[in-house]
This record gives structure tokens, sequence and C-alpha cells, in this order.
């Protein structure tokens, strides 16, 4: 969509710009819903769910989960136990 919009303004040969800018930390997006969804559940929160396997870190616990069914499927029992 924001490629048609290029399109015709003249700047066909143009890149799009990341020009949606999280204006807390400073981090860009190309499209607006990306950089809303920053703000709502990442912008200025923690990795606060650390893998015990490996060095992956989630801002949701059920990514965590996921990661670890994915992951460490055989450990999942002791990541259980450990929570
Ligand atoms: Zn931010
Ligand atoms: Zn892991």
């Amino acid at each position: 969509m924001i490629f048609t919009l290029f399109k015709f303004g003249g700047q066909a040969r143009m890149e799009p710009k990341k020009q949606h800018v999280c204006k807390t930390c400073g981090k860009k997006y190309y499209h607006q819903p990306n950089l809303s969804r920053h703000r709502k559940f990442e912008c200025q929160k923690e990795k606060s769910f650390l893998c015990p396997f490996c060095n992956y870190a989630s801002y949701h616990k059920y990514q965590l989960k996921s990661h670890v069914i994915c992951q460490h499927k055989e450990k999942y029992s002791d990541f259980l136990s450990i929570k």
C-alpha cells in the first residue's frame, strides 16, 4: 500500500522510509500498526521472561512458553517445575 503511494508521489525509485518513530525510545517502523503494537506491548518494557535453557528472552509469558515447547521440548517438564 505504502509502495503505491511512493510510486505516484514521483519518488518511485526511493526506498520507503521508516517514518513511524516512537517518541519514547526512537525505534522506527515502516508501518503504523507495528509502532502501535510496539508502544502498547514493548516500549520501555523489560523482556522479563527469560528462557532458563538459552539466552532467549521475551515480553510475554506465552511467547516464552511456546519457545520452550519448540526449542527445548524434552526440557519442558523441567521448565514447568522451575516456574
Ligand atoms: Zn518505544
Ligand atoms: Zn531457550
